[in-house]
């Protein structure tokens, strides 16, 4: 048995600033060594619950965020950009199931970093008329090719917008939020412990799962954080103006969906 443990660093316990997720400075420095050490439990999780090959990757930012050399050995680590599969990198070598490790809510919402993707570009992301975050997403991907996400682990505005699309997942919440920037957080220690013990159950649990599937024909409406953004978006012929801030497209995959958002991501910087 093979899991993908995704891990981001927003939804990680004691992480709350934007200093903490963004390099260059002593406390991401701190928060990324953290971040490794929940990917570490959820290794230790997964092996004691019978996962016989774990493949970590790095989904915050530049994706080179974890610590190599504090990685736990039994897993081996994906990590670096740009990928196809984004946030689910590692899921081409064929796994079974999913681990989402320290993620977050999605843009508008009220949760602690709450963002969708680039929080500069994007406001609100709708597929086929529902609203999704990073976890919805990529989920709706790794659905399609047939693997479930069996834990998700982060605050609790994400667990509450997540947990109907991945019904049978284990949660662990490492947060509460009261705000974009803060709340009362569990400690790494017992955030590791919770995330180790829900690992082991979620692997234990596994045959229950069920992929998140959304079928095509995929619609892919988006709100932009400004019309400047838009217009720079419909450059790009496929996509269609609907109003000043939104945009629609429409695709035959949620791996086309996801790969033309991160695209749009990435065109982005060229207004920052
Ligand atoms: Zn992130």
């Amino acid at each position: 048995m093979k899991i993908l443990i995704s891990t981001d660093i927003e939804g990680v316990a004691g992480v709350f600033h934007s200093e903490q997720v963004r390099a260059g400075n002593g406390e991401y420095e701190r928060a990324r060594a953290w971040m490794t050490a929940e990917a570490n439990a959820a290794v230790q999780g997964a092996i004691a619950g019978g996962a016989e090959e774990i493949l970590v990757n790095d989904s915050h930012g530049g994706f080179r965020n974890l610590l190599p050399d504090g990685l736990d050995e039994r897993a081996r680590l994906v990590l670096g950009k740009p990928r196809y599969l984004g946030m689910m990198g590692g899921l081409e070598e064929g796994c079974d199931a999913v681990f989402m490790i320290g993620y977050h809510s999605r843009s508008q919402g009220r949760g602690i970093l709450a963002h969708t993707i680039n929080s500069f570009a994007f406001a609100r992301v709708f597929i086929n008329g529902m609203e999704l975050g990073e976890a919805g997403l990529y989920g709706a991907l790794a659905g399609e090719m047939g693997v479930p996400v069996i834990l998700g682990t982060g605050d609790d505005a994400f667990i509450s917008e997540t947990r109907d699309i991945f019904p049978g997942a284990e949660w662990v919440q490492t947060k509460v939020a009261h705000g974009q920037g803060s709340g009362v957080t569990l400690s790494p220690a017992a955030s590791r412990r919770a995330i180790a013990a829900a690992a082991e159950t979620a692997v234990r649990n596994l045959k229950k799962a069920v992929p998140f599937r959304i079928p095509a024909p995929i619609e892919c409406r988006l709100q932009t954080q400004s019309s400047a953004l838009a217009d720079l978006f419909c450059m790009w012929p496929t996509l269609e103006r609907v109003d000043g801030v939104t945009l629609r497209f429409t695709t035959d995959s949620m791996q086309s969906a996801v790969r033309t958002l991160n695209s749009l991501a990435a065109m982005s910087f060229m207004l920052r």
